[in-house]
């Protein structure tokens, strides 16, 4: 009988994708997937650093996974990802947890199958290189959803943002060649993919270095181009860098979806400049307006930070304000983590656990009611959906996304999987919308 695996994966949609290609390159190996970490004979975890929580789940997955490998000692673990990546933590999880046979940074990930062997013949291993040697390419990747794909564009980050410890683990940004990419999508298209998610840090920084230079807007010219995808749609952009040139070919190219995601971190000018965001409140408010007049009907989501070091209650009542103006559809709220190595870290004035709960709960709140009258305001509206299969909640029915990136729960045949729907919304939530389909649209 083969081999078993099983990846477990925390923190952003990179890691996912890494994650995806681990599991490629073990496939390739021989190994077949488990369900869970007790059934499987190698054990990869993707770890994340951003914030503490993260961190946190994986001490303790390592824990159990201790006790999973008394019971069967000839078990391989794996620990990849962000957290090796830091400062000593490579050492700190061989010495805590001794019984871990392999530990790889995130520039080593691709080199899985050698070091696999190598821990087979010699013994426990670790493996993280300080730097990025270069971008692979022609990886095996073993996806997770037949319908959707990740599609990297860049790794790594040069923006150095105060709190953040992404550029330290990830390394300096560098693009990948746009016939790499293409050439990618289109592969993906022919396999019967029809959306792509173009993935990066700061993807609104694509092709700086390359040469002939090339930007995200010319990437997303050509992936456009591509016959029998239907969507694309990429993350994370920076507001800073996302110019009128890219708001209007967003608007223009009919593939690409309706969807922005614009972290803003913070609405007081004087918190943006503390974690060098490189743009202001007004800055920020004007790229919303301007989408919404060149995009009618998009929708826009946020990443917002509370308790940044020195943020006083008139900087966190600017946030709140900034957030009614904005009017987001959906924002993922943090509360802010002082990460070893960034310069946040060692500012004072950091703020109390309770105030920074305090304030996250309140914008949590007023976030909620606007987004869900935002939800209200699609109630009798027509959405084309991209259907990807029953619905985790409730089996019977489907469920699928909007263009503008809306979760939609609908009653539908279980052969819709992968296709568009023309759906009619009639019921509002708060993290999805219900409807009916009314016209099946099968597209070739
Ligand atoms: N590259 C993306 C964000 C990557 S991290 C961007 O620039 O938008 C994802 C989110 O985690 C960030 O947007 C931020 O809101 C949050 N985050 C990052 N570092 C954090 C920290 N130290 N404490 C709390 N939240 C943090
Ligand atoms: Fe972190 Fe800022 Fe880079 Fe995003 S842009 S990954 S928040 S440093």
């Amino acid at each position: 009988m083969s081999k078993r695996y099983c990846v477990v994966t925390y923190g952003c949609q990179m890691n996912e994708w890494d994650s995806e290609v681990m599991a490629g390159i073990v496939e390739e190996m021989g190994y077949t997937r488990a369900d869970r970490p007790a059934a499987a004979d190698l054990v990869l975890v993707n770890t994340c650093c951003v914030r503490q929580t993260a961190e946190n789940k994986v001490w303790g997955l390592l824990g159990s996974l201790g006790r999973l490998k008394r019971l069967r000692p000839e078990m391989i673990i794996a620990v990849t990802g962000c957290m090796p990546q830091q400062e000593g933590v490579a050492a700190e999880i061989r010495r805590r947890f001794p019984f871990v046979d392999l530990v790889i940074g995130t520039y080593n990930r691709h080199e899985l199958a050698g070091l696999l062997r190598r821990v087979e013949e010699e013994g426990p291993l670790v493996a993280v290189q300080p730097e990025a040697c270069c971008i692979p390419e022609g990886l095996p990747v073993k996806r997770e959803s037949r319908i959707r794909a990740w599609v990297p564009v860049m790794y790594g980050c040069n923006n150095f943002c105060a709190y953040c410890v992404v550029p330290y683990v990830r390394g300096r940004e560098r693009s990948r060649r746009p016939e790499d990419v293409v050439r990618e999508v289109e592969g993906l298209a022919a396999a019967g993919y029809r959306e792509v998610v173009l993935l990066g840090q700061n993807v609104n920084a694509y092709g700086r270095g390359l040469s002939p230079r090339v930007t995200f807007a010319d990437l997303l010219e050509m992936v456009n181009g591509m016959e029998g995808l239907w969507r694309i749609r990429y993350t994370t952009s920076h507001p800073r860098d996302f110019d009128e040139r890219l708001v209007e070919t967003v608007a223009r190219l009919e593939k690409v979806c309706e969807n922005f995601h614009l972290p803003v971190q913070a609405g007081s000018d004087r918190i943006l400049k503390l974690m060098r965001r490189g743009y202001t409140r007004d800055g920020y408010l004007n790229l919303v307006q301007q989408i919404r007049r060149a995009v009618p009907g998009a929708s826009i989501t946020t990443d917002i930070m509370v308790g940044f070091p020195g943020e006083t209650e008139e900087d966190f009542a600017a946030t709140l304000e900034l957030v009614r103006e904005a009017g987001f559809d959906q924002a993922f709220t943090f509360v802010y983590n002082r990460r070893r190595g960034t310069p946040a870290a060692s500012l004072p004035d950091q703020v109390p656990e309770e105030v920074k709960s305090r304030r996250c709960q309140e914008l949590i709140a007023l976030q909620q009611s606007i987004g869900l009258e935002r939800n209200r305001a699609e109630e009798g509206k027509v959405h084309e959906v991209l259907v990807e299969g029953p619905s985790a909640t409730d089996p019977a029915k489907l469920t699928g996304r909007t263009r503008t990136n809306k979760t939609v729960v609908f009653r539908g045949g279980a052969g819709l999987a992968g296709k568009l729907v023309t759906v009619r919304i009639t019921a509002a939530h708060l993290t999805y919308l219900e409807g009916e389909v009314v016209q099946n649209e099968c597209r070739a």
